[in-house]
């Protein structure tokens, strides 16, 4: 059984221990937080044991009501393996106190790529983190990317992906994040950090991306195309992807017209919290003109990365499993595929109006 501690327990560091607690081979350590808020009563009620990682130590925990058993450093003494789900930037300055105690460690995308020996995607490069004692969960959209291009890749080959990432403004949480009333193109310069975020994990693909943020918190979108070194049909296409367990090919027939929706879907559900583990691609969206790809997906930046996370784990401490082994348990475990109607007949054409 693997000791997982989490170091910071917000948006993604919840997730993640939850992630961790339905795992057959993985038990959560305790979870080190900064500060008392909503979420440190969360984690005592759920059971997890809580570390102190701020200046003030136990106290502030303490007036709080809180029992806080140790520091962030008895957290990591105690695990096999920690994941730093602290924000971007915060991570590197604990990657020495890791060291220190020889605890392997994964890092989130928040971090630059030299925080550790390997960006991971589980589907993408899986065996470059066994043995490893650091990895770095890409981001959201890095994740996303990587995900769709790993089954394209081997079966046609990716002479180009041009990429448009339409982003939320903020997590639901996020209450101080906008634009509240407009359309960003964010950042400006062009490519965006995507595409060489995206080379971290394939090294060799020719990419450009350019990304924009638009007032919402549900998820993010992305148009995508991709010029192939060969030609399938898109049929084909659907089929690949339809075969691959962390993306959802959404049917036509569920009328989900956007994230709004799909949210609504994976709260209907049941799914924890409505998370969407899986890229949605649109059925209807592939296209292929030539050796041109076409698509929409949506990407919940609050979950996607969550199985990536007990993956990363598994790569870094047990170094046994194979990518597919990992894959599949985290899955089986998680309910990654569970609950959502697949894609299966070939979608009907559709009329459309030019007006927006
Ligand atoms: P968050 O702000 O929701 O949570 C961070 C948590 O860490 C909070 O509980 C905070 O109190 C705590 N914290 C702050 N300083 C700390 C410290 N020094 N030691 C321990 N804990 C500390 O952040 P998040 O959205 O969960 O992001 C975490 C990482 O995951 C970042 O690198 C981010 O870029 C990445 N990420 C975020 C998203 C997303 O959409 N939220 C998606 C993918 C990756």
């Amino acid at each position: 059984m693997l000791h997982v501690g989490i170091n910071g327990f917000g948006t993604i560091g919840k997730r993640v221990a939850d992630a961790v607690c339905v795992q057959p081979d993985m038990t959560v350590a305790g979870v080190a937080k900064r500060s008392p808020n909503f979420e440190a009563t969360i984690a005592v009620d759920r059971g997890y044991d809580l570390f102190a990682a701020g200046e003030g130590g136990a106290d502030p925990f303490e007036a709080a009501g809180l029992d806080a058993i140790g520091t962030v450093g008895d957290l990591v003494a105690a695990s096999d393996v920690v994941v730093d789900a602290t924000p971007g930037g915060v991570g590197a300055t604990n990657a020495a106190l890791y060291a220190d105690h020889d605890t392997p460690a994964i890092f989130q995308g928040g971090e630059t790529p030299t925080v550790a020996e390997v960006s991971f995607v589980a589907r993408a490069n899986y065996d470059a983190a066994v043995g490893a004692d650091t990895a770095r969960v890409v981001s959201c959209n890095t994740t996303g990317l990587s995900r769709l291009f790993a089954p394209l890749e081997a079966a046609y080959g990716i002479e180009k992906a041009r990429i448009t990432l339409v982003r939320r403004g903020g997590d639901p949480g996020q209450t101080g994040r906008g634009p509240i009333n407009d359309t960003l193109p964010d950042p400006v310069e062009i490519p965006s950090h995507h595409g060489p975020d995206v080379q971290t994990v394939f090294p060799d693909l020719a990419i450009d991306t350019m990304g924009m943020t638009v007032p919402t918190t549900q998820m993010h979108t992305h148009s995508v195309n991709v010029t192939l070194q060969s030609a399938p049909d898109a049929a084909a296409v659907r089929e690949l992807l339809a075969d691959e367990s962390r993306l959802f090919l959404v049917p036509e027939t569920l009328g989900i017209d956007g994230a709004g929706k799909l949210k609504e879907y994976t709260r209907d559900a049941g799914r924890p919290r409505g998370d969407v583990w899986e890229n949605c691609i649109w059925a209807e969206s592939v296209t292929v003109e030539g050796r041109d790809l076409y698509l929409f997906q949506a990407i919940h930046q609050e979950a996607d990365v969550v199985p990536e996370n007990i993956d990363a784990v598994r790569a870094l401490s047990e170094r046994t499993a194979s990518a597919a082994q990992s894959i599949r348990r985290t899955d089986e475990a998680l309910g990654v595929g569970e609950g959502l109607v697949q894609h299966g007949a070939e979608p009907a054409s559709v009329e459309g109006t030019a007006d927006d």
